[in-house]
């Protein structure tokens, strides 16, 4: 429940929180930038501004409610943060992201950092290509 998600947050629960909040929820495999956030919202008849959209995903990056990524220079998108840990595939001609998750490739990262005397604390992995449907 979106409201009981925003209270556990410490955060109060407003309209855009909320709705914002839901579009997340409703699609947590869906990676979206601001602009795809107030596009949606805009087509289902809500009036919230892309500067509170804006404001809001940081808020709620701050919050651990949503996770951060800069895929392309320019452009943020966020995704629900499900406490899995995944990494991405990005087309580079469609902006479509698939997640996947590799245990041969999460254990040789782990494997390289101990060679290396390394503590690894995070890692991010990311394929740029094209995807089927841009594929012709
Ligand atoms: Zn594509
Ligand atoms: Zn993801």
């Amino acid at each position: 429940v979106p409201a009981t998600n925003l209270k556990k947050a410490g955060l109060k629960v407003t309209v855009p929180r909320l709705k914002i909040l839901s579009l997340f929820q409703e699609k947590p495999y869906s990676h979206l930038s601001a602009e795809q956030v107030y596009k949606t919202l805009h087509s289902s008849g809500e009036d919230i501004g892309l500067a509170t959209v804006y404001r809001v995903l940081t808020q709620f990056e701050e919050a651990g409610i949503v996770v951060k990524h800069n895929f392309e220079a320019n452009q943020s998108v966020f995704e629900l943060q499900k406490g899995d840990h995944h990494d991405h595939l990005v087309c580079v001609k469609c902006g479509l992201i698939m997640e996947f998750c590799d245990e041969v490739i999460e254990s040789r990262q782990e494997t390289i950092a101990k060679e290396k005397n390394f503590r690894m604390e995070t890692h991010t992995h990311c394929i740029y290509g094209v995807c089927e449907n841009c594929q012709d």
